[in-house]
């Protein structure tokens, strides 16, 4: 990194996050980079171009947004240490922001440099409002469900773990990147983590800064009711645009495309055309199965994203058999004709994870299953959704 050399002299009274004020007055900070951008704003006068790198900082006490002018050429990566000296603070659309300018002074800086932040300094906060880019947060929640999952990052393979917390304001997935040895049922108070939008919702990433204490846990809901919390109408669902741990019934009435047989990009998995991803140009596509679904239960509607496993558990056919057919004949419309009717009109119980768009909520089941079949109650429950009552 080719920064400022370090400060010589007294240095100015280091401001933590927590209490920045906007004032027009230059602070001095330490904060750790959360996330960094680099653009280039065009200036109206000349054409010139100026470059600029913006992002989150935190210090453990607060995250603030920076923007920092004509940065050094040299990559600012996530988790860097800096010392900025003569920073602006202003408030920006309610929120506070610090700006480094030809004044300010930067220059790297370490773990020791940063404010000792006890976790009980940090303020609590409900899962319910936590925002994408937040970090400098504290939570005290209930383990509804963890799980192991091996990822690719680049050309290793690293070991991380998913689930879902939950306090009495509302559930949060999250990722652990570091080993925290959670277990379902266990309450745990977590500080130094920060949350990500992933799939339109905010998501809490844990990793090796963060801390995990167990605690008691009074007040928590038990990992059992929040896991099945009350079946709901999907108008209720949406809205609440979304959610993490939904439960509801319906009917199929519709298969949205691409669904039956899909060819996907070995790299990232996005549905292929003729051998072509938009990201990754020609590939070898990998052929899947999935169903797009609709489901009405007559107070809305939404749609579940069922992958493999759920759709040839609701068909009754395998991939392998899929592609057999295919090659009998070689016409997806049979195959996608032949999933609408299996599905058509059949009533489902979905659990899983929801959020919303300027299409309405999206379902990523975890939990997926026809209703018992009764050929009554299915004609009437098509009958009700087709006219919009209740199911
Ligand atoms: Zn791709």
């Amino acid at each position: 990194m080719s920064l400022s050399p370090p400060v010589e002299g007294t240095p100015p009274v280091e401001v933590r996050l927590r209490d920045l004020r906007a004032n027009d007055v230059p602070v001095s900070i330490v904060a750790r980079v959360v996330t960094a951008e680099r653009r280039e704003i065009v200036r109206k006068s000349d054409g010139g171009r100026r470059p600029v790198l913006s992002g989150l900082l935190s210090d453990g006490t607060a995250s603030v947004r920076f923007t920092w002018w004509d940065p050094p050429s040299d990559p600012i990566e996530r988790g860097e240490i800096l010392r900025a000296v003569n920073v602006q603070v202003r408030e920006y659309q309610g929120r506070l922001e610090v700006s480094f300018n030809w004044k300010s002074r930067v220059a790297p800086a370490g773990d020791a440099d940063l404010p000792v932040v006890r976790p009980e300094d940090i303020p609590l906060r409900p899962l319910a409002e936590i925002r994408d880019g937040e970090d400098g947060f504290r939570i005290v929640a209930r383990v509804v469900r963890v799980a192991p999952k091996t990822v690719s990052v680049g050309e290793d393979r690293r070991l991380l773990h998913e689930g879902v917390v939950a306090d009495a304001s509302g559930a949060l997935a999250f990722t652990a990147w570091s080993d925290f040895g959670l277990k379902t049922g266990e309450a745990i108070d977590v500080s130094g983590g920060y949350a990500r939008a992933f799939r339109g919702r905010p998501q809490l990433v844990l990793d090796e800064r963060s801390a995990v204490r167990r605690v008691p846990g009074d007040g928590l809901p038990s990992a059992e009711s929040a896991a099945r919390g009350a079946v709901r109408s999907i108008a209720d669902v949406e809205a609440s645009r979304g959610g993490e741990l939904l439960e509801f019934q319906g009917v199929i009435v519709g298969l949205l495309p691409p669904s039956g047989l899909v060819n996907r990009c070995p790299e990232c998995r996005r549905a292929v055309r003729q051998g072509l991803c938009r990201v990754h140009g020609t590939v070898q596509p990998e052929p899947d199965i999935r169903a797009r679904l609709v489901v009405d239960d007559g107070t809305g509607t939404l749609t579940v994203q069922a992958g493999r496993p759920e759709t040839e558990r609701l068909w009754g056919r395998t991939l392998e058999q899929c592609l057999a057919t295919m090659r009998a004949n070689p016409d997806p419309t049979v195959l996608e004709e032949e999933l609408f009717e299996t599905l058509f009109g059949r009533r489902v119980r979905v659990r899983g994870r929801g959020s919303a768009d300027d299409f309405g909520v999206t379902v990523y089941p975890d939990f997926l299953e026809f209703e018992p079949a009764d050929p009554r109650a299915r004609a009437r429950d098509v009958l009700a959704s087709l006219e919009g009552g209740a199911p």
